[in-house]
């Protein structure tokens, strides 16, 4: 202690008391309590303009660099005008999807992923069997281990929205025109021209080619030498062996899973004595020299079902087919029953094609034993069931060798194909909301919308396929639900795919915006957005064709000879307003499309507005029941003759009826009824002296046969009669009424079954035509998927990743339409987008009408 200090104190002390010295302190104290009270936090300090300013600064410098190291990986943070509170959970949120990735990557990098219970492993599965194909089990997807081949290519894979698909080529063998590619426009949409497309144009088959020859069996696998070729040389020793072939056949593995355009895995080619395995993912970017052979004008590919190939050639290994014969092509012309490899392969080699690795993970590597058996399978006997065909073609041919030239030329437009990237516009949920059969409000739209576009985005930049990244089913239900929390993002997935756990927050964050999203019910604009893709032309609106896409009274497509109740034009609605006394009130606009109606200025009569209004299947029941009366009394006027087959059975009855109780009046009715149709029509007083007699049911019908032989149909004033015969029971009378609509409806009903049943099953044993293709149109999938969704929406069951990616090839409800639509545009033309409007329109509302029909709605 100093002592001047001392020396203080003591002078302090000596003039007051201890009393006195505390209150002075405690006054101090106090003071100072108070000041620093009001001194307490930047509250204060941020008065003074030159410290807020500062901290305003400062803090704008942290948010931007927090939100800007977030947006470097992709996380998407809106840490301004949040409470400090928010902005800490929100970071915290952050770290947690970084630290996710990073151990994800770590994992990933070290070559064990740690989603092992998510990604699929390679499995034996029973395949669902079908009416004419047992169950049989079937190698699904992938095994867990593959590191994707992607990782090691040379030039990365260009998944970009903007850029169109730039053809791989920069040499152009066996050309007629020198090497261009050209970009070209569709609409808005930019493309690059086909290489070979004037090659292509230009070909036709050599006058050889369109002759019979002697069918060459080829030796059986186990005597014909394979060769694996993943090396540069191996491939040029090959290509050279191939340019002296005048024939050779080819086939393609492909896995689309775990990358975004899907990628070709495997290539087998066979040649009269050899088979050869190529491997793409080892050779990439050094196929082109293929087209050496490929693209040769003399040397013919035959493929089967080639579409796809066609295409995967052309993405994976720039390759193009000039001279191809299509074995699938070939089957159609010669209207086989069964078109698929497999049958053929029966039909031809009697040889059980064993397709249980069709759906295997083509990526494994070293390639395994039975894999390689299996591949080489589907090019081995291609050549012969080539030389089979060829022959029968030129023989059910006509002279100018119609049949086997329309197989060329179906095979140029196969080639003619450009392969493009999927397209996805801002549009493109709505394929999946209409499938999905759900009805949302604004919020949960703008989630499936977001989400949609989220998704598609992701699988971009990580190479991965949509469904990887989020399955439809997931998707659907995390928009329905809309989970407050994150934690109830991940309840809607089961399992949880990766991408979900690293990009949770995202998600969230879309679910956020979409909670906040007004609350509107969403039908009433949407019935317009429902029909994306398909513009409304102003001479559709004029006529009034999109009022209602369930509104079928219009569309040609919509077959008009079911008599059904939805039908509008055949039955119920025609007879409704071509009867002017009727007084049926119908709803002039329909809540639920009021707005659509309101737009469409008809001035026409009452009575189109009102054909074309849309009506619930309440409403038409209700019109119904008021009509019934006078409409049964319409359709007898114009009733066909009944069956025969109806006709004798009642006969059989009534005799019976006869003679036992010959004299029970109303049976004998009864009888009359049904006789009556049949009869020409009497004059009015024979009738009323028959309806007097007793009559004698053995000879009318003897006579009535008579009349039968010779003459088929009721006269039509007879619906007069029956009408004069309103009293009788209604019973009676549905029962007469019933018998013969169910004779008829059955009869049609039958027959547009088996056209079904016929397109389902050619489907069904065509691999091709189920095959992938349906990845370009996307929401296709979800006819198939649907099941699956609404089975694993309820969260029970763990969601099978196996069919996730492959559901598009089981045969599921939805694929009449399916299979229409594809027809049209495989042999509608050859032009890829921008096809005719009006046939799209129409095949949408006539897919549309088939579903809602049966849909949910109820
Ligand atoms: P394929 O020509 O029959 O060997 O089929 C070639 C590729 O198309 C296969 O590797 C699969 O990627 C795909 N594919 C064809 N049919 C099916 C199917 N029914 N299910 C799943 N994928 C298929
Ligand atoms: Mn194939
Ligand atoms: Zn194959």
């Amino acid at each position: 202690m100093k002592e001047g200090d001392e020396s203080d104190q003591e002078a302090f002390l000596r003039n007051r008391s201890l009393d006195e010295y505390v209150k002075t302190v405690m006054t101090h104290i106090r003071g100072c309590q108070k000041l620093s009270l009001e001194l307490q936090g930047w509250h204060h300090y941020s008065d003074y303009v030159g410290v807020r300013n500062t901290i305003q600064e400062v803090n704008t410098r942290i948010t931007n660099l927090i939100t800007n190291i977030f947006q470097h990986q992709d996380i998407k943070l809106k840490l301004t005008h949040t409470k400090l509170l928010d902005q800490f959970d929100m970071v915290r949120e952050g770290n947690d999807a970084l630290l996710e990735r990073i151990n994800s990557d770590i994992d990933e990098a070290s070559g064990l992923k740690k989603d092992t219970d998510f990604e699929p492993s390679v499995k034996v599965v029973q395949a669902p069997s079908s009416a004419n194909t047992p169950s049989k089990n079937v190698v699904l997807m992938a095994s867990r281990n593959v590191q994707k081949p992607q990782l090691f290519f040379k030039e990365k894979v260009d998944n970009s929205k903007k850029e169109p698909f730039i053809p791989m080529i920069t040499e152009k063998p066996n050309s007629l025109k020198p090497l261009s590619i050209l970009i070209c426009l569709d609409g808005t949409q930019e493309y690059y021209s086909h290489p070979y497309e004037y090659e292509l144009n230009h070909w036709m088959p050599d006058p050889a080619q369109l002759e019979k020859v002697k069918p060459r069996r080829p030796r059986p696998l186990g005597q014909t030498s394979l060769t694996m070729v993943t090396e540069v040389q191996q491939l040029e020793a090959l290509v050279k062996e191939l340019k002296t072939c005048s024939e050779i056949a080819v086939d393609l593995e492909h896995h689309a899973f775990r990358s975004y355009q899907g990628l070709t895995c495997l290539i087998q080619v066979s040649t009269r004595t050899k088979d050869y395995l190529i491997d793409p993912l080892a050779l990439r970017g050094q196929l082109t020299i293929l087209n050496e052979v490929f693209t040769n004008p003399k040397i013919t590919k035959v493929l089967h079902g080639a579409d796809f190939d066609i295409l995967w050639l052309q993405r994976d290994c720039g390759v193009y087919v000039v001279n191809m014969f299509d074995t699938h092509q070939a089957a159609i012309v010669l209207e086989y029953p069964h078109r698929s490899l497999a049958a053929l392969l029966s039909k031809f080699c009697d040889i059980q094609a064993n397709k249980v690795y069709q759906r295997a993970d083509w990526r494994i590597r070293p390639l395994p034993e039975d894999f390689m058996e299996y591949a080489r399978q589907d090019s081995h006997y291609l050549l012969y069931v080539y030389d089979l065909m060829r022959n029968e073609l030129i023989e059910r041919g006509n002279q100018l060798n119609n049949l086997i030239t329309a197989v060329y030329s179906r095979s140029v437009d196969i080639c003619l194909k450009r392969y493009e990237k999927p397209f996805i516009g801002p549009e493109s949920h709505m394929e999946l909301y209409r499938r999905s059969r759900r009805t949302f409000d604004t919020k949960q739209m703008y989630a499936l919308r977001e989400l949609y576009l989220w998704r598609d985005n992701v699988a971009r930049e990580q190479d991965e396929s949509p469904d990887y990244v989020l399955p439809k089913h997931m998707l659907l239900q995390i928009a329905e639900v809309l989970p407050k929390e994150m934690q109830g993002v991940l309840a809607c997935c089961n399992p949880i795919p990766p991408l979900v756990k690293t990009e949770l927050l995202t998600i969230h964050t879309i679910i956020r915006a979409a909670r906040e999203q007004k609350l509107l019910p969403v039908l009433e604009q949407s019935v317009e957005q429902q029909i994306p893709q398909v513009q409304l032309q102003m001479e559709e609106l004029n006529t009034g064709l999109v009022i209602s896409k369930h509104d079928l009274s219009t569309v040609d497509e919509n077959p008009t000879d079911l008599p059904t109740l939805l039908n509008p034009r055949e039955t119920l609605l025609g007879d409704l307003f071509s009867q002017p006394r009727v007084d049926v009130r119908v709803k002039l606009k329909s809540r639920m499309f009021g707005c659509v109606m309101s737009h469409l200025k008809h001035k026409d009569s009452l009575h189109r507005e009102i054909t074309k209004e849309f009506m619930s299947p309440y409403e038409r029941y209700t019109a119904y029941q008021d009509l019934k009366p006078h409409l049964d009394g319409e359709r007898k006027k114009r009733e066909e003759p009944v069956d025969e087959a109806h006709i004798a059975r009642v006969k059989e009855h009534f005799l019976c009826l006869s003679n036992n109780t010959p004299q029970e009046k109303s049976e004998a009715e009864e009888a009359n009824v049904v006789i009556k149709q049949k009869r020409p029509r009497p004059s009015k007083e024979k009738k009323k002296s028959e309806m007097n007699t007793p009559i004698v049911l053995g000879d009318e019908i003897k006579e009535m046969k008579a009349m039968n032989s010779g003459q088929k149909r009721a006269v039509d004033n007879e619906g007069e009669a029956v009408n004069g015969e309103n009293d009788e029971s209604p019973s009676k009378k549905l029962k007469t009424n019933k018998a013969d609509g169910d004779t008829k409806e059955g009869g049609k009903e039958k027959k547009d079954y088996r056209k079904v049943e016929d397109e389902e099953e050619k489907q069904e044993d065509d691999g091709r035509e189920k095959g992938e293709e349906e990845e370009e149109e996307e929401g296709a999938y979800m006819e198939s998927g649907e099941e699956e969704e609404e089975k694993s929406a309820a969260g029970s069951a763990p969601f099978d990743y196996d069919k996730a990616d492959y559901s598009i090839f089981e045969g599921k409800p939805g694929k009449k339409f399916k299979s229409k639509q594809k027809y049209q545009q495989k042999f509608g033309g050859k032009g890829q987008r921008g096809r005719g409007f009006k046939s799209n329109m129409k095949s949408f509302s006539f897919g549309r009408g088939n579903t809602s029909r049966g849909g949910s709605r109820r």
